[in-house]
């Protein structure tokens, strides 16, 4: 398929005073967050047709993002100036909101590097993280289902919210992903937000509560704020049972506040036009306050299981990929690796790498990883899944109110693990 950014930028090349094809490529390198290079066309855009008020306010959006509050200003009111009845209100406010904003973290991420540039993600100050994810689906083995949900209730909603609209179609809250470690709920969730191409910010629940029980909710406030100042954006809390849990030993009066407000945080983020989508994941989802689970909060609890067999083999070329190997008959590791998790299998791959490298280094040229060091690597990895499902079968029959973990009862009695 031939890229829309790629054929623009050529036609743009061959034809450089050509508005409407300029402001179509500035367009699309913003919806792909192509901030920076958005803002170079809207520049030559600009010195070609200066009474563009569209161009004016699509230069103030980038403008913002990038952290140039002044001259987002200065851009805004051009277009307002230009007499184009497209002056969002909304949008000055946001602007100027951020350039009185003293605080310093916020700025760290507006003024910092481009993150997509950096191709990283950009650390704030209380353990959580800002990027654009590199990362798609395609790069997500298996969790079919889990994708294709995931589109309906994410992805499509934030490309067209007009066909949601004329649908009458609601939009907004959350997801809440649950299984056992290592497969893939932290991964697919940064995933979606590459998939729409849109920001990601992500919050490890139990490496902040302490700092967040140390006398300020207001960090959770600046998160929930971050997110909606980068929207259309995704706000993830790993570990959330940490913060939404009915743990007892958490259940003193700052804690009772925390939760309250993370409540009160999520009902607003899910309301209207925020732009921000908030993913929540947990291996302990019996811990999670109910009241997390109404309506408008984590409105969706999705069970994301190990690896089925296709999958398997998907995560394990995708693991082998563009590395050295010789005849590797990956259907049947695949087939030996049942309740394998996805970080599992990346653990055999490791160690069968490791074997080949430490080879190759030893008599100096490349020797490829063959399936002695996979069979090797087996013999001494054990899925680290079903420790979760021996506890979970009990919580799951228990706490199963309303069917909600019917799929991790099915996948027990499918695998015979009870
Ligand atoms: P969880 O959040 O469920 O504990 P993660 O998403 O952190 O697990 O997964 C750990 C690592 O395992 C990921 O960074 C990724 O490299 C790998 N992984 C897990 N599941 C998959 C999958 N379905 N496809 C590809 N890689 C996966």
């Amino acid at each position: 398929m031939s890229d829309p950014i790629e054929d623009l930028t050529a036609a743009v090349a061959a034809l450089p005073d050509n508005v409407p094809l300029r402001r179509q490529l500035a367009t699309e390198l913003e919806r792909a967050g192509r901030t920076e290079d958005a803002l170079l066309q809207l520049e030559q855009l600009v010195a070609r047709a200066p009474k563009d008020g569209a161009a004016r306010l699509a230069q103030a959006r980038c403008l913002y993002d990038v952290g140039k509050y002044k001259e987002a200003l200065a851009s805004y009111d051009a277009a307002v100036a230009d007499e184009v009845a497209l002056a969002d209100a909304a949008l000055r406010e946001k602007i100027a909101r951020a350039e009185l904003d003293p605080r310093a973290r916020i700025r760290l991420v507006a003024d910092g590097p481009d993150e997509k540039k950096e191709g990283g993600a950009v650390a704030l100050e209380d353990g959580a993280t800002i990027e654009k994810p590199q990362v798609t689906f395609a790069d997500v083995g298996g969790l079919d289902a889990l994708k294709e949900k995931i589109r309906l209730r994410v992805i499509h909603p934030l490309r067209r919210p007009d066909l949601y609209k004329a649908f009458g179609k609601k939009t907004g809250g959350g997801l809440l992903l649950y299984g056992p470690p290592g497969c893939g709920k932290t991964f697919l969730a940064r995933a979606t937000a590459g998939e729409a191409g849109i920001h990601f910010v992500a919050v490890g629940v139990e490496d902040v509560l302490d700092m967040w029980l140390g006398g300020s909710e207001k960090k959770l406030h600046e998160l929930f704020r971050l997110a909606r100042q980068k929207a259309p954006a995704i706000l993830f809390f790993d570990e959330v049972d940490a913060i939404g849990g009915k743990r007892s030993a958490l259940r003193n009066e700052s804690y009772r506040t925390l939760v309250t407000q993370f409540l009160s945080e999520l009902d607003g983020a899910g309301g209207r036009s925020e732009g921000v989508l908030v993913i929540g994941a947990t291996n302990a989802p019996w811990d999670v306050d109910g009241a997390f689970r109404r309506p408008g909060r984590f409105s969706d609890v999705l069970f994301v299981p190990p690896p089925d067999l296709q999958a398997r083999v998907e995560i394990l070329k995708l693991k082998l990929e563009g590395k050295p190997r010789g005849a590797v008959d990956i259907p049947s590791i695949a087939r030996r690796t049942e309740l394998f998790s996805g970080a599992d299998l990346e653990h055999v791959v490791d160690a069968a790498v490791e074997a080949a490298l430490t080879d190759s280094l030893r008599s100096g040229s490349v020797r490829p990883i063959e399936m002695k060091d996979l069979d090797a690597a087996l013999a001494r990895i054990k899925p680290t899944t079903t420790e979760w499902f021996a506890s979970a079968r009990n919580f799951a029959t228990y706490a199963n109110d309303g069917g909600q973990f019917d799929d991790v009862l099915e996948f027990i009695k499918r695998h015979r693990l009870g």
